[in-house]
């Protein structure tokens, strides 16, 4: 195969990651006055993952991006964070062990199944494979469509659907096996990245840049004066953003925040947590994202890895559960990676709902943005 027919965007998927089965729960319905309780999937379910995936290869994008395979991640590799009596503790709950003792702790709104370990063990070996890829030059950059995400997960304890934490894992091991002394991971997911905040803390190896409905999940998590601590402070960066921010109020908080940070700190590779759970259709936020907006992130990122570090970006799959929507604003954060608009088309285009998120951009928006800018502007020339 020559040089020139590699292709620049890697794509990482493994069925394992759909034998994360978290099955159905109970929601409560109203029915001729009184109540009644149905089983409904749960909202982190296999469905969005097969349904990405289904876009990715219907339009056509998997053809263009370089298969990267996944693999197990090894022990020693997860304890670079988590405990090891959690990891155990995980391992022996999918066989029907407790969900909590002195190894730690899974949520019940966690689920776990048989077939949860493996695929959290090669979503987080799946994170690791896709920096390689990058840093070998193998590919320039790539999409993980991983499950189970990562985000939330603590050291000893599941949380928030997730289960090992892929974007720590990842940078972790960007550092170890290829020398970086400056990893940014930008996680965009609408929920604070919790669990990654919590590994690089007192890290200025890691700068850690979070966007999230302010205060929402986990509660008080992701408060502006969250900045890190030792030598690690202002290398957190959160930027809480009001519900039904839109594309605009997303599109300005990456050019006058994301992007000049991104600047000043030079990272030698991007991660980015990327649950596009702040679509305007999710049932878990209302952050008013549309796909066109999403797009636009995506390609702000890119423009700024192609800048700092030779075009090295990694996302990684986190939240994002509107089964109808999220696949489009996944297809139309993919495409400006590989570098091509197959003009797919917004489910909703044309929508007065759509036009709206395009373009409303509240007063307590553009606070947030300001008191976002003055507060980090303490660390950063913003
Ligand atoms: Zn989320």
């Amino acid at each position: 195969m020559s040089h020139t027919s590699m292709r620049r965007t890697g794509l990482i998927f493994d069925d394992r990651y759909l034998l994360h089965d978290t099955g159905a729960e109970s929601t409560v319905r109203m029915r001729g006055g009184s109540f009644e309780t149905s089983p409904e999937g749960h909202p982190s379910s296999t469905s969005i993952t097969k349904r990405i995936k289904e876009f990715l290869d219907g339009s056509g994008l998997t053809a263009m991006m370089q298969p990267v395979a996944a693999r197990a991640a090894s022990e020693d590799e997860l304890a670079v964070y988590h405990t090891r009596e959690y990891i155990e503790g995980v391992r022996s709950h999918v066989q029907g062990g407790p969900m909590q003792g002195a190894w730690g702790e899974i949520e019940s709104d966690t689920p776990l199944g048989a077939g949860s370990f493996e695929a959290a063990l090669y979503a987080a070996g799946g994170a690791m494979n896709g920096v390689q890829a990058i840093m070998q030059g193998e590919v320039r950059n790539a999409y993980a469509l991983l499950r189970p995400p990562g985000h939330h997960a603590a050291s000893n304890r599941a949380m928030g659907f997730c289960i090992f934490n892929n974007a720590v894992v990842a940078a972790d091991y960007a550092r170890r096996a290829f020398g970086l002394e400056r990893v940014m991971i930008v996680d965009w997911d609408v929920h604070h990245g919790n669990g990654t905040q919590d590994a690089f803390y007192a890290d200025q190896g890691v700068l850690f840049v979070s966007l999230h409905q302010h205060n929402w999940y986990p509660r008080l998590s992701g408060e502006l004066e969250q900045v890190g601590s030792g030598a690690g402070a202002g290398y957190t960066v959160n930027i809480p953003l009001p519900a039904g921010t839109g594309d605009r109020g997303y599109r300005a908080a990456f050019e006058q925040l994301v992007i000049p940070v991104g600047l000043q700190y030079r990272p030698q590779l991007i991660i980015i947590s990327a649950g596009q759970d702040a679509n305007w259709l999710d049932p878990l936020a209302q952050q008013m994202v549309t796909m066109s907006g999403f797009r636009a992130i995506s390609q702000l990122m890119l423009t700024l890895a192609e800048e700092v570090c030779d075009g090295r970006l990694l996302l990684l799959q986190e939240g994002g559960y509107s089964l109808a929507y999220v696949p489009y604003c996944t297809v139309a954060v993919v495409e400006p990676l590989i570098g091509v608009d197959l003009g797919l088309v917004d489910l909703y285009e044309g929508s007065s709902e759509v036009e709206r998120c395009m373009t409303i951009l509240t007063q307590e928006t553009q606070d947030a943005l300001a008191a976002a800018k003055k507060w980090h502007s303490n660390w950063w020339n913003i």
